[in-house]
C-alpha cells in the first residue's frame, strides 16, 4: 500500500474541517500570549488549500508542495512560512510513502524544515514542543505500521500540546511577555496536533 493523493487530500479535508471549528480556539489562545490571528490566518490558509484541484498534480508529493506553496502565500505571521516549509519538506521526502517508515521520513523532513526555518528548540513553548515527541512516538512505533505510529504520535502530540502551558515563551511574540507567556497553552502546539490527530484519523 502507499499513501497517495487522495489520502493526502483526505487529510488535508480533515484538518481543514478541525481548523474551521475551532478558529475562535485557536484566535482567543493566539489573543493571550500573541497577537490573536492565529485561527483566522490557519482558516484562510486551509480554505486556499481546499480549493486546490488535487487531481490536477501528477504525483501526492507535487500536491503537498503546493500545498506548502499556497500556505506560505495565504497564511500571515509565523505560522505560514513555518506550516508552508512544512509541507514544502514533507512533500519532497514523501516518496511513495510506501511504509510506516516512509511516511515517518516525510514528516521528519517537515519537523527539520520547521526548525531551521524557526530556529525554536525544544522548550520554547512552540509547535515544535508537540511535533519533537509526536515523531519520537511515531519511530518508536514505526514497525508496527503507519495507524499504530500516527496513534501514538497523535497522543504524544497532545501531550507535548499541553506540557506547553507551564513554560515561559522564548521564540516569537510570546516571548515579549515574559514570565506572564507562563499559563497559557500554546496556540502553534494547539493547532499542529490538530494536523497529527487529522493525520491518525485519515492516513491509517
Ligand atoms: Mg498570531
Amino acid at each position: 500500500m502507499s499513501l497517495d493523493t487522495s489520502s493526502v487530500v483526505a487529510w488535508l479535508t480533515d484538518f481543514a474541517s478541525v481548523i474551521h471549528d475551532n478558529a475562535d480556539l485557536l484566535t482567543d489562545l493566539d489573543r493571550e500570549i500573541g497577537d490573536g490571528d492565529h485561527g483566522s490566518n490557519m482558516d484562510r490558509g486551509m480554505k486556499a488549500v481546499a480549493e486546490l484541484e488535487s487531481a490536477s498534480f501528477p504525483t501526492a508529493a507535487d500536491y503537498l508542495k503546493k500545498i506548502g506553496m499556497t500556505l506560505v502565500s495565504t497564511v500571515g505571521g509565523a505560522s505560514g512560512p513555518l506550516y508552508g516549509t512544512f509541507f514544502l519538506r514533507v512533500g519532497t521526502a514523501w516518496g511513495d510513502a510506501a511504509s510506516a517508515e516512509d511516511l515517518g521520513k516525510a514528516l521528519r523532513a517537515g519537523l527539520d524544515g520547521i526548525l531551521a526555518r524557526g530556529k525554536a528548540e525544544v522548550g520554547d513553548k512552540t509547535m515544535v514542543d508537540a511535533l519533537t515527541p509526536a515523531l519520537a512516538a511515531y519511530d518508536e512505533h514505526a514497525s508496527e505500521g503507519i495507524e499504530a505510529a500516527l496513534n501514538a504520535a497523535a497522543l504524544a502530540c497532545a501531550a507535548g500540546r499541553d506540557a506547553t502551558i507551564p513554560l515561559v515563551a522564548r521564540k516569537g511574540r510570546a516571548s515579549y511577555l515574559g514570565e506572564r507567556s507562563a499559563g497559557h497553552q500554546d496556540p502553534g502546539a494547539t493547532s499542529v496536533t490538530f494536523l497529527i490527530e487529522a493525520a491518525a484519523r485519515s492516513l491509517a
